[in-house]
């Protein structure tokens, strides 16, 4: 997860204190907090551990769960590794440790280290609220039957099991009419990140192969990228003489890199490894080491930077990553972000360190310190290794352009840029700065122009960081079907002189319409014309269909260009679960968090709930137009093809409910204080639930059809069918209950 700068100014919102988060984060709907519990754990966790965590027996939770419409438990059981921050997340806000340890197997310390190993995690789910312990109270009385509100939530038929898209992505995917064409290569290298493969410090993981299958890789290939990435910690990957506390799974560690180069190379791919290096450490290691300790990390997370003024910081770069190399001889280079993310150098985090050393010293010349030493150490033993420095967050330490920084770089390595950041919108006539990476926006951006012009006047290679598939905008679809505007991001790169280009983060990279349309691209005959993206159209969708789907995704693209951008919107709101995000009656007066911002509207900044929700509104009914045309053009669909367009046609709708829901939800937060004071407020709120609960439902048909939605690599799965059906079952409540005893109320 990058960007988290952007995400812990959200923390601070409305501070509910610990104490009181645990009561407040039980959900009225729900007749007790076991009921919340069995609920909330019914997908993920067996009966019979639902039950002990509970101290009941395996019977009374699962009459408990027929009283709420809950049937047969179906849990994707071998996938467990990955649902368990989803169990942490379910349950953090309620749940004392002391049933979380048994719900998930886990102990405390095994759960903290797990949170440790990613900034996002502990950014996601806060600080643990103290809970009283949940149990079933007696005398329970069931009664007999499903509680009214809940039959709101009952599903029929089957589901596509969660994680079923790797059933799919293990047998070839067809190369596009693209792939392997005639032309000289114009964009190297491409690098990629496996859709499903894990991210974090995942070398160590005892499954660590299961990740990268041949199919996966293969299709990967076919896609005609060039490499992928992963991430890596040096602590745990690299021994050396300097630190020799560090590394002591660097054997096991090696091997699975050295595996995975030599799998990737069957494919024609290369590897690089992400890294933010040198990794704040905890204060203990400064016990030790007191002559490095540098500036604190952020609050609360205990870490101080291994200062990389001081030379045995310094030495210890040129000597890990060399060591890398050695060890690691067919890597094809490392990706460096040096500001923000996780701490690392002193200036990582802050323009102002409070480091006796670094603060003698530029911003600019500490950063690029470090990669000129990385790029020394790689250097000393794979002279053309590619050391990719990205100007991620590099605001930190200097104002755009990061002309000091550029200026200062080896110009032996690579400068990456972020091609859409910096970029200035006016939405409502308020402005916001995307400070991400973005579709909607095509790019450069006047800070990557800068950037490109600054790196190549050093004579360094240039590449873009682009998203190609999805960005955050909407990061738990398979793809954005916005092909005009991936189009135009690749003349733009291309007029721009850029030469490779870093095609995903975690996300986006399910092999799609926009991977076909990035391709015609990658070599050096011109590419973009209506001509091309009518030849991918016809690939999918048949010859007679293809004039009317790229007119769906030119309307598509024209919606989604009048995106809201703001870092918060993406990140610390409501906008990745769409319609499974819970709308609430009463406010809840929770902290909001990445990815969940609860009833709280904080994110809507710089523009507002009034602008955001018309915004909205706006490109969901533009995305609708797009809807009917790619609606119309399924009837020319080939046989052959209809199964394949008909998901697509799924994914399409899917993102058109998100706008759809996202306008009604800050409508209804922003609203339903006034609402509560009159029948006819009354009257709206009840139109608004019944339309938010009707978009759940079509969103919950086509997300049990289809394994990949609410999915994504770092995340595993952000919501799961019964998210949505929570979510129906709240909607429900209130049109049954609060809404009408308001009215009552009102009337008396
Ligand atoms: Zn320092």
């Amino acid at each position: 997860m990058e960007s988290l700068a952007a995400i812990t100014l959200m923390g601070r919102g409305a501070g509910a204190s610990q104490e009181t988060e645990g009561p407040r984060a039980l959900r009225p709907y729900f007749p007790t907090a076991a009921h919340q519990f069995v609920w909330r754990n019914w997908d993920i966790i067996p009966q019979e551990r639902i039950a002990r965590a509970l101290g009941s027996t395996s019977g009374l939770v699962t009459k408990l769960a027929r009283t709420m419409g809950l049937g047969q438990q179906n849990i994707p059981a071998r996938h467990w590794q990955r649902l368990r921050f989803k169990g942490l997340r379910r349950n953090w806000s309620f749940v004392p440790y002391s049933q979380l340890t048994l719900l998930l197997g886990m102990s405390v310390p095994e759960i903290q280290v797990m949170l440790s190993q990613d900034a996002f995690y502990i950014a996601d789910l806060g600080p643990k609220p103290e809970c009283p312990r949940v149990q079933i109270e007696k005398p329970l009385n069931l009664g007999s039957g499903i509680i009214p509100h809940f039959r709101a939530g009952m599903t029929t038929g089957p589901e596509e099991e969660r994680f079923h898209f790797m059933e799919l992505l293990d047998r070839p995917i067809s190369k596009s009419p693209e792939a392997g064409g005639a032309g000289k290569i114009a964009l190297k290298p491409r690098i990629a990140f496996p859709y499903y493969a894990k991210f974090g410090n995942v070398l160590g993981n005892a499954d660590f192969r299961s990740s990268y299958p041949a199919a996966l890789l293969e299709n990967m290939a076919r896609m005609d990228l060039g490499a992928i990435w992963l991430g890596a910690m040096y602590q745990h990957l690299i021994r050396t003489r300097i630190f020799p506390e560090f590394g002591r799974e660097s054997a096991a560690q090696l091997a699975n890199l050295n595996w995975l180069i030599d799998e990737a190379k069957k494919h024609g791919l290369g590897v690089y490894l992400y890294l933010n290096e040198p990794r704040g450490m905890p204060a203990n290691f400064f016990k030790t080491y007191h002559e490095i300790k540098g500036a604190p990390g952020r609050p609360g997370d205990g870490l101080f930077s291994m200062c990389t003024s001081t030379k045995m910081v310094q030495d210890y770069l040129v000597e890990a990553t060399a060591m890398l190399f050695k060890e690691a001889p067919g890597l094809e280079g490392i990706i460096l972000i040096t500001a923000s993310e996780n701490p690392t150098n002193c200036y990582s985090l802050t323009r102002h360190p409070k480091c006796p050393r670094c603060s003698r010293r530029s911003g600019p010349e500490v950063i690029t310190q470090v990669v000129q030493l990385m790029d020394e150490g790689a250097r000393s033993v794979t002279p053309d290794a590619r050391v990719i420095a990205w100007d991620w967050s590099w605001e930190i330490v200097e104002d755009d352009p990061q002309k000091q920084i550029i200026d200062r770089l080896p110009s032996s390595a690579t400068l990456m840029v972020d091609f859409e950041r910096g970029t200035v919108i006016e939405r409502g006539g308020v402005k916001s700065r995307v400070e991400e990476y973005s579709l909607s926006v095509v790019g450069p951006s006047p800070r990557a122009a800068a950037h490109v012009r600054l790196g190549k006047a050093r004579g360094m290679a240039v590449m873009a960081k682009i998203q190609v598939g999805n960005t955050w905008e909407v990061g738990l679809v398979p793809y954005i079907p916005v092909e005009q505007l991936v189009a135009r991001k690749f003349e733009a790169m291309r007029s721009v002189g850029i030469s490779g280009a870093m095609e995903s983060w975690t996300l986006g990279c399910y092999p799609s319409q926009n991977w076909d349309v990035a391709e015609s691209f990658y070599r050096d005959h011109s590419a973009g014309s209506d001509r091309d993206l009518e030849n991918v159209a016809a690939s999918i969708y048949g010859d007679k269909a293809a004039k009317r789907v790229v007119r769906a995704w030119q309307l598509f693209s024209d919606a989604f260009q009048q995106y809201p951008f703001s870092d918060s919107l993406v990140y610390s709101s409501v906008v990745q679960c769409g319609p499974a995000a819970l709308i609430y009656f009463e406010p809840t007066g929770l902290t909001p968090r990445i990815m969940n911002s609860y009833d709280n509207l904080d994110w809507t900044q710089p523009f507002g709930p009034q602008i955001v929700s018309d915004v909205f509104e706006k490109m969901g009914s533009g995305w609708r137009e797009g809807l009917k045309e790619l609606e119309g053009a399924m009837n020319d669909v080939p046989a052959a093809h209809r199964r394949q367009a008909a998901k697509d046609l799924g994914v399409c709708r899917a993102i058109g409910l998100y706008f759809r829901s996202i306008a009604n939800q800050v409508r209804f937060h922003a609203s339903r204080q006034r609402w509560k004071m009159s029948v006819d407020g009354m009257e709206t709120m009840n139109s608004v639930v019944k339309d938010e609960m009707s978009i759940a439902r079509k969103f919950l048909e086509i997300c049990s059809q289809d394994s990949r939605l609410g999915f994504e690599a770092s995340l595993d799965y952000l919501y799961l069918p019964l998210d949505i059906r929570e979510k129906i079952v709240a909607c429900e409540y209130m049109v049954e209950k609060q809404i009408p005893e308001t009215r009552a109320r009102l009337k008396a």
